[in-house]
């Protein structure tokens, strides 16, 4: 390829995205990064471009919110300190020491790095937890679990208020009680409630996985698009399984409550957001309210480049596969 090509190559890339500007822009974007995808040994160069991903949505005029786990971090600093995780239907038992290492490690190491690795760029990212401003209120959700939280509601003032002043916002989810005890909560179902609370144009979830399969065994089974509803029988047959839990049921619930699409995403992919945002291929896994699967839309991408294997359609009698 002459080096012309490849120049009009890159200037076809910027055009195709002209469209995926116009219509996000001013539009609200939650993402949460999970805390898998920022474990593992390319730890710092996936921080580093998921950090360019969020300036570059930033730069375009969307508003980007980052909502973040840590339960690989947590583990790691729980066993340097001799004490062993105990996990019970696949949530950690958090004692009063559990919450304590929790929050430290969660707003005093994950939150700051992903806040310094998008600040690389500029002034744009602030840190906060779910502490701050009373963002995430929690209660107890069964003393056998401890210190975790279920969220009571979300007052999103302070997050609207660094939207507003043009920051982006960074979650650490740790939420409080009305007399301020502190609560562990899962990362997937704040993020959902967040979305939910600020009006999002989408939630986006960056996880270690493709997307959602319809046979979790099989890499060749993704789902490209699917239904609130037809994510019901999946959870039903048991094909949703683990960790993949709480962010279908936070998917579900915010499409069916104003966010207009979510998206399951394999955050191991070099720049998936911009992939997933900007360019016609969509990308990993799209959720829409169950009114809304025929939605046509203005731009090809989700119309198109949605086409999908036939077994990946939601159909009216499913066969279990
Ligand atoms: P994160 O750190 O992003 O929250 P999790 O490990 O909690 O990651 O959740 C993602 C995992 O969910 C996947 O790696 C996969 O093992 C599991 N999973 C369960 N059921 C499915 C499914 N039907 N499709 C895809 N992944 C699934
Ligand atoms: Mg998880």
């Amino acid at each position: 390829m002459s080096a012309l090509d490849a120049a009009g190559q890159r200037a076809e890339t910027l055009v195709e995205a002209l469209p995926y500007i116009r219509r996000f822009s001013g539009k609200t974007v939650v993402v949460k990064y999970g805390g898998n995808a920022l474990a593992g040994t390319s730890d710092h160069d996936a921080l580093a471009l998921f950090a360019e991903d969020i300036v570059m949505m930033r730069l375009v005029g969307m508003r980007p919110v980052v909502v973040h786990g840590g339960g690989p971090q947590i583990s790691a600093l729980m066993s340097r300190l001799g004490k062993s995780t105990e996990f019970v239907d696949g949530l950690r038992v958090t004692d009063a020491e559990t919450v304590g290492i929790a929050r430290m490690v969660l707003k005093g190491q994950v939150n700051p790095q992903l806040v310094a690795a998008i600040n690389v760029h500029g002034n744009y990212a602030v840190g906060v937890s779910g502490v701050d401003g009373g963002l995430i209120r929690a209660e107890m959700r069964d003393p056998r679990l401890g210190f975790v939280g279920d969220v009571t509601a979300i007052n999103p003032g302070v997050v609207e208020g660094l939207l507003d002043d043009e920051f982006v916002p960074v979650i650490a989810t740790i939420g409080s009680d009305a007399t301020g005890q502190a609560f562990n909560i899962n990362a997937d179902t704040v993020a959902g409630r967040i979305a939910e609370a600020l009006g999002a144009e989408k939630l986006v979830y960056l996880t270690d996985i493709e997307g959602l399969r319809s046979r979790v065994e099989d890499p060749g089974s993704l789902i490209r698009q699917t239904t609130a509803a037809h994510l019901d029988e999946l959870v039903a047959d048991g094909t949703i399984g683990g960790g993949m839990i709480p962010k279908v049921a936070s998917c579900q619930h915010a499409v069916r409550n104003g966010v207009r699409r979510a998206h399951i995403l394999d955050g191991r992919i070099a720049h998936v957001l911009l992939l997933e945002l900007f360019t016609d291929d969509g990308i990993g896994t799209m959720v829409v309210a169950d009114d809304d699967a025929d939605d046509v839309d203005d731009t090809a991408h989700e119309t198109t480049a949605r086409a999908r294997a036939p077994s990946d359609v939601a159909s009216p009698d499913p066969t279990p596969s």
